[in-house]
């Protein structure tokens, strides 16, 4: 990834003058009773002192300044391990509030990065919308002058390339983050200027997650049903292997939308997050929306028709196979473990 700063890996992050400055990008000039930002800056939306996923690899592709806004944001600042330079703003979360609120102080911001979280995506294009300025958005790396994208699901890279200041989302899940050196920065907060009365978006309730998304997301072992599975019977054959191995059962988008699996069982950028010890893959293919949700599991094995796919290149483990028979072969084995398989 370009590390737009240019800075040795130690050193600290410069003032606004000579930082991503010196690539070309102009930082604030301080207003009265707010700081000089520099010209390469995440903004990442905290929801009681919760960082979205993605927050540290964004602030990590942004050279190490964030400024956080929402609510619990002094302590989700101590959350970040790639922060160099933080700025905290207790604002609340309504996206076209923040916005309005946001713009007048980061006009001078040359390049604004956003995890694509929930929250990140509701925020980025109003933030475009009122500084007149592009949202590049799903980016895999922001680059000097513009970013390189994902489309087609992840399947595709795209350079964009812009004529001046710009917004962007970071998918989370592609880059990593280094921690910085010397431990977690210490935050300024900061008081964002009272927005213009606007219409908003409105939190009718916030839901609780399932009984099922709560064990997933905490599972050591989970077995991943994909679309390549070819419909419900198999992920439900899944399901019994998983009780076997005493395994969670997740998902992808594609089986979660077809009804095969609740939505509660999708792993991914907009479904649950997730961290075992073992991923086993099952017709996967491994978009950056799903690995996104996967954490950094120990072990990972794909069953895939495809060797190319990127699921099987991240996997230590993988099967070219139907993933349907393979299945149906675990399931003899588990259930009749001393018949003869041979
Ligand atoms: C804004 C947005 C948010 C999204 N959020 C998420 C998210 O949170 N989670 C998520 O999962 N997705 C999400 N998606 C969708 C995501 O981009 C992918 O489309 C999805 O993850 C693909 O699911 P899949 O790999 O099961 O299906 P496919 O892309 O259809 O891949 C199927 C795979 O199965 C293999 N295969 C085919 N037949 C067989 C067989 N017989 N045996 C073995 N392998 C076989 C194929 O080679 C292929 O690799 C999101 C998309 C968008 C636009």
């Amino acid at each position: 990834m370009t590390d737009l700063t240019g800075l040795p890996a130690g050193a600290e992050l410069p003032g606004p003058a000579e930082s991503p400055a010196a690539a070309g990008l102009p930082g604030t000039a301080a207003l009265p009773g707010l700081p000089a930002f520099p010209g390469l800056l995440a903004l990442v939306v905290v929801r009681e002192s919760v960082l979205p996923a993605g927050a540290d690899e964004t602030v990590a592709e942004a050279g190490g300044a964030v400024l956080l806004v929402g609510t619990g944001t002094t302590g989700a600042a101590r959350e970040l391990t790639a922060a160099r330079q933080v700025w905290t703003a207790e604002a609340g979360t309504a996206p076209a509030a923040l916005a309005a609120a946001l713009a007048p102080m980061l006009t001078a911001v040359h390049t604004l990065v956003l995890p694509a979280s929930p929250d990140g995506r509701d925020l980025a294009p109003r933030l475009a919308a009122a500084l007149g300025r592009p949202l590049l958005a799903g980016a895999a790396e922001i680059l000097p002058g513009g970013a390189d994208v994902l489309r087609w699901g992840g399947q595709a890279l795209v350079e964009l390339s812009v004529d001046g200041p710009f917004v962007a989302t970071l998918e989370p899940g592609l880059r990593g983050a280094e921690p910085a050196p010397g431990g977690p920065a210490e935050p300024t907060a900061i008081t964002l200027p009272a927005p213009p009365p606007t219409a908003d978006a409105r939190t009718l309730a916030t839901l609780e997650a399932g009984a099922g998304a709560t064990s997933l997301a905490q599972a050591r072992r989970i077995l991943g049903a994909g679309g390549g599975l070819g419909g419900p019977e198999e992920v439900a054959l899944l399901g019994r292997i998983a009780d076997a191995l005493d395994a969670s059962v997740g998902a992808t988008r594609v089986v979660t939308d077809a009804g095969w699996l609740g939505h509660d069982a999708q792993i991914g950028t907009t479904g649950v997050l997730v961290d075992p010890d073992l991923y086993i893959a099952f017709g996967v293919s491994g978009a950056p929306h799903h690995t996104g949700g996967l954490g950094t599991p120990r072990h990972v094995i794909s069953v895939n028709t495809d060797p190319y796919c990127p699921m099987t290149a991240m996997a230590d483990l993988g099967i070219v196979a139907d993933a349907g028979t393979v299945l149906t072969e675990l399931a003899q084995r588990l259930e009749t473990p001393d018949a003869d398989h041979s």
